[in-house]
């Protein structure tokens, strides 16, 4: 048996992993680069039972696990590691009369840690861009391909029913069957087959070399700006670098990934954010000014099943994709393989639940 997955984001080599380590023949293709969009720009940052109450707590869960368990079994460094999690927030400039942030000195006056969201029992992270290529290679070494190249639609048999292969520029690859993990690209097959809408929310970040001065601790801070409250996620990572978002907005998605390029405004927006929580984010620290897309559907869930003879979708994981790659690679492969997943319940997550997106409203320039 043959799998073509489209897209080398996480959760495309996190499906492979799970796919090629049964023995399967897998080929991912992917336009750009492994990790080249937001699998490659995420925080990292993962979470036991961050979900709990939702129908992504099964997943989560099982994912969680998963990491800690690749992290163990797997060669490679992706810098997985148990850390805290901290809420606080941010007094506007005008109330701070040097009230220092408790517990935590290396952040700026009026910077005020309140409480405790993640223990090392609870919460961990990885750098998502080494983790998703380390999850690529190890699905080399079971001797899954990795093919550069645009996928531009679906082949199908003769009566349309089946799925049969993808087109890519300059020809075609024949499988048996094919994972669409295109990220918001995924959006695109929706002119191939039926699929629910994707979107694509779009988020500024910027990465600091921080060393040795930025404790290891996830910070969630409420940072008032113009009468507006902003949370703003603080991940330092294992290699020293320290990953900081705060919001996002609607943008049109550009085709081609490559294209995903930040803004000076909102670089601007962020960097004066980080340079008002410390002195360690000066501006000759950092070391990447990057955007990029998560996906996200209409409900709010993703969409993780089969959607046709021959044909799966896996994408929509919104702000937990790197968390939840490993158990969606992982029900992936035992619904390909196997028929049905096992370990986690994906009927959360059956595309069918939501209305196909009429192919006529797809409109690319
Ligand atoms: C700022 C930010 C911070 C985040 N932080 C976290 C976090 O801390 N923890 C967490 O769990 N999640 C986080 N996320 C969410 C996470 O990054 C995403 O959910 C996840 O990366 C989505 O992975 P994916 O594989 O579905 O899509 P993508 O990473 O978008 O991968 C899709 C791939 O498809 C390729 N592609 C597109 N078109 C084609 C084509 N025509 N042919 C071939 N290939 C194509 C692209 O090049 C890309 O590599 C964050 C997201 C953002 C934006």
């Amino acid at each position: 048996m043959r799998v073509v997955i489209c897209g080398g984001g996480v959760i495309g080599a996190c499906t492979a992993y799970f796919l090629s380590r049964r023995g399967i023949d897998v080929i991912v293709v992917e336009r750009a680069e492994v990790a080249a969009a937001a699998s490659g720009k995420a925080g990292g940052f993962l979470a036991l039972d961050w979900c709990a109450g939702s129908p992504l707590d099964a997943l989560a869960r099982r994912s969680f696990a998963l990491h800690a368990a690749l992290a163990s079994e797997l060669a490679g460094d992706w810098g997985y590691g148990r850390t805290n999690a901290h809420a606080g927030f941010v007094v506007p400039e005008r109330d701070v009369r040097r009230r220092k942030a408790s517990e935590l000195a290396w952040l700026s006056d009026g910077v005020v840690i309140a409480s405790r969201l993640g223990t090392a029992e609870t919460t961990a992270i990885v750098n998502p861009r080494k983790f998703t290529a380390a999850m690529m290679s190890a699905a080399q070494q079971h001797g899954a391909g990795l093919r550069h190249a645009r996928i531009t639609g679906l082949m199908r048999d003769a009566d349309g029913s089946a799925v049969t292969g993808v087109a890519v520029d300059g020809g075609v690859i024949a499988a048996d069957a094919v994972v669409v993990a295109l990220g918001p690209w995924s959006l695109l097959a929706a002119g191939w087959m039926d699929l629910p809408a994707v979107f694509g929310r779009r988020s500024p970040s910027l990465v600091y070399d921080t060393g040795t001065d930025v404790p290891a601790d996830a910070l969630f801070l409420e940072y008032p700006e113009g009468g507006d409250v902003l949370t703003v996620e603080v991940f330092p990572r294992a290699d020293g670098s320290t990953h900081v978002t705060a919001f996002s907005g609607d943008a049109p998605l550009p085709l081609d990934p490559g294209a995903v390029t930040p803004e000076p405004g909102e670089i601007d927006r962020l960097q004066a954010i980080c340079e008002r929580l410390s002195p360690a984010f000066r501006a000759e620290r950092i070391i990447a000014r990057q955007a990029c897309f998560r996906p996200v559907t209409q409900d709010g869930l993703p969409l993780i099943g089969k959607v046709g003879e021959g044909a799966y979708v896996a994408t929509g994981h919104s702000v937990w994709g790197i968390l939840n790659a490993p158990a969606t690679g992982e029900a992936l492969a035992e619904l390909i393989a196997d028929g049905a997943a096992r370990r986690t319940d994906l009927t959360p997550f059956d595309p069918a639940r939501l209305p196909p997106l009429d192919p006529a409203l797809l409109r690319t320039r």
